[in-house]
């Protein structure tokens, strides 16, 4: 059987900071749709083909302390994060529309700095022309999981890109057995405002650093106010690193146990 729920809106915010120039907002949105594995089964896939029985990767020791990250969801029964199934890769596909030129070396770059950080591991499967579906799919058509889909958009397209919000990001979670794992999610870019500051000083690393952003909601940080990190609300171009807080941060959520299928 299968129930499907959201606790989405209690989870969605988007800062709203005044900024001033070379400053970019950067916007988080964070989903959570359930799916509850019930009694007769069903809500689950199979395992997926390139699951292993151990994390693929291993996290960057904890270089910061617990007060300068803030995780998206924790455990139902505790403050254990909610993170991604660390025995499987991420799955990801790109929706070019609205791409910067060098996007996708920008997002293999950001994956990295990622993957190197929390462990995770990530496969960018292609390119979509197809629509990212809505928040409370989680399954694919052909039977695992929904890839993750990365969306080179617009303002026009993605209303909450307007202004100064130069992307959102979240993940869509499931719950086994008391346990809530995080299956896919979404990643919308601002690619005309991206553009404009991929023209600028230190335009490469400043974009990548958005990406990184982004990428750390969709593994499960939260925005954090705390000097020097990349998941501070307003995005800095002379901060392009992952900070202490935010690399403790990553470490958190490439350390989830991984699903019992
Ligand atoms: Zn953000």
């Amino acid at each position: 059987m299968t129930a499907r729920g959201r606790d989405a809106d209690a989870g969605r915010r988007r800062a709203a900071v005044a900024v001033a120039a070379l400053v970019v907002l950067l916007g988080a949105l964070s989903v959570a749709s359930m799916l509850d594995d019930g009694a007769a089964g069903g809500a689950f896939p199979d395992r997926p083909d390139d699951a292993a029985s151990t994390p693929l990767g291993v996290p960057a020791a904890r270089a910061g302390d617990a007060d300068q990250y803030r995780l998206i969801a924790t455990q139902p029964d505790d403050d254990e994060p909610v993170t991604y199934d660390p025995c499987a890769p991420i799955h990801l596909v790109v929706d070019p529309r609205t791409i910067v030129e060098g996007g996708m070396r920008l997002l293999d770059q950001a994956l990295d700095e990622v993957s190197e950080a929390s462990g995770l591991q990530f496969v960018v499967d292609g390119t979509t022309d197809e629509t990212a579906p809505d928040d409370e799919t989680v399954r694919s058509p052909d039977g695992g999981w929904l890839p993750v889909t990365v969306t080179w958009s617009d303002p026009a397209a993605s209303p909450k890109l307007k202004g100064s919000v130069a992307g959102f990001a979240g993940s869509s979670s499931v719950e086994r057995d008391g346990r809530r794992w995080f299956v896919t999610g979404t990643v919308v870019l601002d690619g005309p405002q991206l553009a404009r500051i991929l023209d600028g000083r230190r335009g490469r690393a400043s974009v990548r650093s958005v990406i990184m952003h982004e990428l750390g909601h969709l593994v499960g940080l939260d925005h954090v106010d705390a000097p020097g990190q990349l998941m501070q609300p307003e995005g800095d171009q002379t901060l392009t690193r992952w900070g202490a807080g935010d690399l403790a941060g990553l470490a958190a959520v490439g350390s989830g146990a991984c699903i019992p299928y």
